[in-house]
Order: structure tokens, then sequence, then C-alpha cells
């Protein structure tokens, strides 16, 4: 079957660079950066040779250039990406807690990024693919979610498969219609790649083993539960389970993280790797993206995976 495709954002990401620095006062900022968790994943899936393309939407200005050269550069088919006009590329800004946690702020719905819409182009690329692998942050894009929709159906139709990364932001969770095309995305999904509690909230159910059998239940294949440091399990129908160690590596910035592992995961399945093969690779491609300053820095090729995994003792 064809190519991984997904729908969704491509953004430049600005960093501040002081950890615990709002965004109240003057800072300094590094950027910009290539992002956006559809483009990041994809480009994950390309550097790997698995083949993808995204649907997107840039505007015509640097910000949107940067984005299409380097996901061109890394082979990921970029004909279904819009250049308007009218809109200007969107932008991620983020600041780093104490803790480690993030804050955002987007500029998606009113910038090109908001605009994604079934061109022709769009079309033929779902026509061709064999996968859609369905990011939540960009079922807050009204014309994205119908893509996703048709493209779920149109590929489903031919006997291909369907993966989402719940991928849940605060900032983004305002519209009760993304709550909606999330269950039917959720409904439609062979591969669930949550991270934290959003296992909890796509199963409506808030212990772990309580969770998996719920979604495992309703139809999906298989789960792959992303916990940070703590490494990665996965979960399969009739309850096979594999836990796999992170890789101990020092962390620079954990943007991307999640994206490149969903990325590797699916890659190495599409291959016909074992789900604990696909795990260790995924382990790998996350960890190997957190060292690097930048969400799409820390991509990684198949043979720079496997030499980590010899190369890096795990914690
Ligand atoms: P998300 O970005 O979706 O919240 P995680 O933060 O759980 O996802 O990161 C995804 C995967 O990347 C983890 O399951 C783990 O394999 C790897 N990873 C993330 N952070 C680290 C880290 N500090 N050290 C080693 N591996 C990490």
């Amino acid at each position: 079957l064809g190519p991984t495709i997904t729908i969704g954002e491509i953004l430049v990401e600005i960093m501040a660079t002081t950890v615990g620095a709002g965004f109240l006062e003057p800072q300094s900022l590094t950027g910009p950066y290539p992002s956006g968790a559809p483009a990041i994943f994809i480009d994950q899936v390309a550097r790997m040779g698995g083949g993808g393309g995204i649907i997107a939407s840039v505007g015509k200005d640097d910000f949107g250039l940067l984005n299409i050269e380097r996901l061109r550069r890394d082979g990921v088919d970029v004909s279904a990406v819009a250049v308007r006009e009218d809109w200007p590329t969107g932008s991620a800004f983020v600041r780093y807690r104490p803790d480690g946690a993030r804050d955002f702020v987007f500029n998606i719905a009113r910038s090109a990024a908001g605009q994604i819409a079934l061109t022709p182009a769009a079309e033929a690329l779902v026509q061709r693919a064999g996968h859609v692998h369905v990011m939540g942050t960009a079922l807050s894009i009204p014309g994205a979610r119908e893509v996703i929709l048709y493209a779920i159906e149109t590929v489903r139709a031919r006997g291909g498969s369907v993966s989402l990364d719940p991928n849940l932001r605060k900032e983004l969770l305002t519209d009760g219609d993304a709550l909606e095309s999330f269950d039917k995305v959720l409904a439609a999904a062979d591969l669930l790649l949550p991270s934290g509690d959003e296992l909890f909230t796509a199963a409506g159910v808030s212990d772990e083993v309580g969770a998996v059998a719920r979604l495992l239940e309703s139809g999906i294949g298989e789960i792959v539960l992303k916990r940070g440091e703590q490494g990665a399990s996965f979960f399969g129908r009739d309850l096979q389970r594999v836990d796999c160690a992170a890789f101990a590596v020092d962390e620079i910035d954990p943007t991307g993280a999640g994206d490149c592992f969903g990325a590797a995961y699916l890659t190495c399945r599409r291959k016909g790797m074992t789900p604990a093969a696909a795990l260790l690779h995924a382990n790998a491609a996350g960890a190997r993206n957190v060292t690097r300053l930048g969400p799409m820095e820390g991509v990684s090729t198949l043979a720079e995976l496997t030499a980590f995994i010899t190369e890096t003792p795990r914690r």
C-alpha cells in the first residue's frame, strides 16, 4: 500500500532560551525552527525511508519557505502543501517551566495553517496513501478536520490503516467540534499513541489497566503509551504487554519527542518489524530528538537509530 500521510499544521517555532522566564517581559528567544506536530512526524517518517506526505498550508513568506525546503530535503512529499499569498505562516512560541512543563502561544487558526482544505493536490495525495496518521492538534483546524475524516474514510475503504496521537494541548482545546471529531478518529484508529493522561482521556477511564482494556475492546489493535524519561509500553490485543526503558540521554528540548517516537514506531511496523522491535526504535527516536534544540532538529535515519540503540545505555 501507499505512503503514510498526515494532515495539519506546519509552523515555525520560536523558543524562550531561559527556563522559567515568562512572556510578560522581554527576553531572548531562539528560532525560527521548522515545526508543527504533523510536520515533525512526517519528517521523521521520511528520514527513515518510510515514504510520507503532508496536506498543509503555509504562507508565501520566509517561514513557509523554511519549512517546505526542509521537508522536501528530508524526502517528504510536499505536493499537497498549499502556499497562500493571503495568510502568513503559522507560529508557536514556547516557554519552559522549571518543572519541565511547556506553555505555548499558538497562531494557527488565523494563519495559513488555519486554511487547510481539500485541494486537487491534497485529493491526489489521499488517493495514493496507504496510511493516515492524525495529530490531535490538527483537529483544532476546521478545514483540516474535514480533510482528515475524508482521508480516513477513503484510505480505510482501500484497506489502509489509521493511527492517532492525541497530542492534546490545552491551548487548542477550545472547540466542541474538535472533540467530536477526536471521537470519530479514535473509533477508526488501528494504532493509538497517547502520552500521560491522554490515555485516560481517550478511554474515559482513569486507571491504566482499565483504560487499555477499554480501548482494545473498542477495536484499537495496538496502544503504545509514551512515558517521557520512563520510556514506553506496548499493549496489544489478547492483552500482551511489552515495556521498554528509556535511553539515558541529557534532555535539551522535549518538543517533538513524541512526534518522532510515533513516526518511528509506525514506520518500523509498516516495514514489518515486531511491536517489540518497533518500540525499541521508537524509544531511540524520542531520546535522540530530545538531545537537540529545535523540535525537528533531532530526527533520525534508520541507520542512526540502529547505531544509537547499540551504543547508548538505558535508564
Ligand atoms: P510526548 O512528547 O508525546 O508527550 P514523551 O514526552 O513521552 O511524548 O516522549 C516520547 C518518547 O520519547 C518517550 O516515550 C521516550 O521514549 C522518549 N523520551 C522523551 N523524553 C526523554 C528523555 N528525557 N530521555 C530519554 N527518552 C525520552
